[in-house]
């Protein structure tokens, strides 16, 4: 019954892909429930960085198993393609399980999001504009179509054309646009099928079954807490829920089988995109915290907005996520500040707010009030042992522990897989 979820604790961008790289190697099954419109995670293997949309980390591994779960909406193009780009690179596919169940994307639902894009603000900055979210719109509104239907020639052609219609009647009569017809869409994606068919599955089935067996599966979070479409600073969120309980809905486990859910927490915050972010630092110290850190989007270059870490923040997603025990990333970005502060409350009004306020007015307006901690001014990369770190980033780790109100299980120094303190085994 070894299940455990990795989950970010913040916007995304915690450095998860280094974490689940790190806990695959023991894991039997490495699992995907979600997608998002964002560019998925680092994972470097061999000396060869790769940039994964879709395909979990488990892929590298042979031996294990990797299953994108029923909770994704795929974009079936890309997919094709980045399982090209890794049997090129050598990266046998003969483990990758696909359910049946997930949405796929189609060139409609890329148009959908465009249009939005380009007339909402909200939605504007921080999307690819890949059309997760419409597709995720469809799923909602029963009008998705699923792999299972892509498996049948007659059924995919029925849905395929059914909903064309009424989108092309969208795109003529409010937008005055036109898109790709029904031979176009129904030839490419016969032919992606037929690439993915040999790995498309009963996901719940195997899954529930592997974990009987005492297979240990590992669910491989994607986004931050703070982008769930639920719990998320909501409309600045993503079309899915991020949250651990998401890793249950889709995939299919029980969640009596989870044993673990590690919350993945930048040493700092970072967001992409508009929308609150009560911490966030404006002129030198923003350029400081973001040259250190790298902070910059991988497939934009877009600077990412820099804060300190908010520990409101953090204890809100312990409690939503039922966090285990954190996994602390980019201490080592730290390294060379004089001053460290954490977030320990928001000031509104006169009113001291210790637990995350729902009201976005008072997330966008409200002064952070600070503990300041002193730098520890010394090099951390290659420290293996948490009693080796400087009694300063000791100091700074056990506050971040106890605020959380659960234990640090790991603390990552670098991006290099063995850069990293390992205080308690997941499983
Ligand atoms: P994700 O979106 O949460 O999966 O984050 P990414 O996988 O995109 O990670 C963000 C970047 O941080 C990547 O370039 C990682 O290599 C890097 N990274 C991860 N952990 C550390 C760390 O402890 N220190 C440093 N300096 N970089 C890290």
């Amino acid at each position: 019954m070894a299940c455990t979820i990795v989950i970010g604790t913040q916007w995304g961008d915690e450095g998860k892909g280094k974490i689940i790289h790190l806990l695959a190697e023991s894991a039997d099954v490495v699992v995907r429930f979600a997608s998002a419109d964002m560019p998925g995670h680092t994972v470097f293997y061999n000396g060869v960085k790769y940039k994964l949309q879709f395909i979990p980390v488990g892929i590298f591994y042979p031996e294990k198993l990797t299953v994108l779960g029923n909770g994704m909406v795929i974009d079936l193009g890309m997919l094709c393609e980045e399982m090209d780009y890794l049997q090129k690179n050598g990266i046998s596919l003969e483990n990758l399980k696909i359910s049946s169940m997930a949405h796929i994307v189609l060139p409609y639902h890329k148009i959908l999001d465009q249009l939005e894009a380009d007339k909402d603000s909200t939605v504007k900055r921080g999307r690819t504009r890949k059309g997760v979210a419409s597709a995720y719109v469809d799923k909602v509104a029963r009008k998705g179509i699923r792999v299972m239907d892509l498996m049948d020639d007659k059924i995919f052609s029925d849905k395929l054309k059914k909903i064309l219609e009424e989108k092309n009647k969208i795109f003529d009569k409010v937008y005055s646009i036109a898109q790709k017809g029904f031979d176009v869409i129904y030839n490419d994606y016969i032919r992606y099928r037929d690439i993915i068919a040999p790995y498309v599955t009963n996901t719940p089935f195997l899954l529930n079954g592997l974990s009987s067996q005492g297979k240990k599966i590992l669910f491989e979070g994607i986004q931050g807490t703070f982008m769930d479409l639920d719990f998320g600073t909501y409309p600045y969120v993503g079309s899915f829920n991020f949250t651990a309980g998401s890793a249950c809905i889709g995939s299919g486990i029980g969640p009596t089988r989870i044993k673990n859910i590690i919350g993945v927490t930048k040493a700092y915050t970072t967001r992409v995109g508009e929308g609150p972010f009560p911490t966030e630092l404006l002129g030198d110290m923003e350029e400081e915290l973001r040259a250190a850190g790298g902070e910059y989007g991988a497939t934009t270059g877009r600077p990412r907005r820099c804060g300190w870490l908010d520990l409101v923040m953090i204890r809100y997603s312990c409690i939503l996520n039922g966090i285990s025990g954190l996994a602390v990333t980019k201490l080592d970005v730290l390294d060379n500040f004089d001053i460290i502060k954490l977030c320990v409350g928001y000031e509104y009004e006169g009113v001291i707010y210790k637990d995350f306020p729902q009201d976005l007015k008072v997330l966008e307006n409200c002064i952070p009030v600070y503990r300041e901690f002193p730098g520890w001014k010394q090099d951390t990369l290659d420290i293996r042992n948490y009693d080796d770190l400087p009694l300063e980033a000791r100091k700074y780790l056990d506050y971040i522990s106890e605020q959380a109100g659960v234990p640090i299980y790991l603390v990552s120094v670098g991006h290099k897989r063995e850069q990293s303190i390992i205080r308690r085994d997941v499983w």
